[in-house]
């Protein structure tokens, strides 16, 4: 099936997820990640209707937004190496994956203005994944507060890998919780309305536990 297909499937999942639990379907964004395919796939992505790539690599985040800038909004999903943040920061509109102090300094450094950011999560524990506690979150989101060009507008995880649906469920749910209690601090820096989370495999849980944005690579575009 073509990209404009998938979409088509994909919100109509969006539209079933969001009936069954009460939630406006204008309230959960679609982020294309394009990671696996080319500028012109991607482009092909834009004229089925998507209005936000994603790339988890700095290369092919500006191969993309060389090709495509203008046309959508660009975030940044993956692990963002501090040395190459001045390569994207103005460039990007939303940085998923800010998990350490040392990286929110240098965004704070290279940007000219506050950078949307979301605070990645390590909802599962897992070793292998990247993110912070969620028992350490609260006390990193009030460190953020000394850095006037972050500004936090939500939370992200990646889901561990399974198909345990309950499992899935918890990691979602638990992420919705956290996100709720910072908001319910107040902080001017941090209005943590977003939950970035669920991707080709899970994105159907995440809208029903409250993803305001997912990100979807395979199912959408294709692997390559
Ligand atoms: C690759 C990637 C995705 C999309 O994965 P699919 O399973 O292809 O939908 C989502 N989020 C992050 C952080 C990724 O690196």
């Amino acid at each position: 099936m073509g990209i404009a297909g998938n979409l088509k499937e994909i919100n109509k999942e969006i539209h079933h997820a969001c009936l069954k639990t009460n939630r406006d379907p204008a309230d959960v964004k679609i982020i294309a990640v394009t990671k696996y395919v080319s500028k012109e796939r991607a482009a092909e992505a834009i004229e089925a209707g998507i209005t936000h790539i994603g790339e988890n690599r700095d290369d092919g985040f500006l191969e993309k937004w060389e090709a495509l800038n203008g046309r959508a909004a660009f975030h940044f999903i993956g692990t963002l190496q501090t040395r190459k943040v001045r390569n994207i920061i103005d460039k990007v509109d939303y940085i998923h994956s800010l998990d350490r102090l040392s990286l929110a300094k240098e965004i704070n450094k290279r940007a000219n203005a506050p950078v949307k950011c979301l605070v990645q999560v390590n909802v599962s524990g897992e070793d292998s994944k990247h993110g912070i506690s969620a028992s350490d979150t609260f006390e990193f989101i009030e460190k953020l507060a000394d850095f006037k060009n972050i500004r936090v507008e939500g939370l992200m995880t990646m889901a561990p890998l399974t198909d345990d649906e309950e499992v899935l469920r918890a990691c979602f749910r638990n992420l919705r919780v956290l996100r709720d209690r910072i908001q319910e601090m107040g902080l001017a820096h941090s209005p943590c309305q977003e939950l970035s989370m669920g991707m080709s495999n899970d994105y159907t849980i995440a809208v029903e536990e409250g993803a305001t944005m997912i990100r979807i690579g395979t199912a959408l575009v294709g692997e390559k």
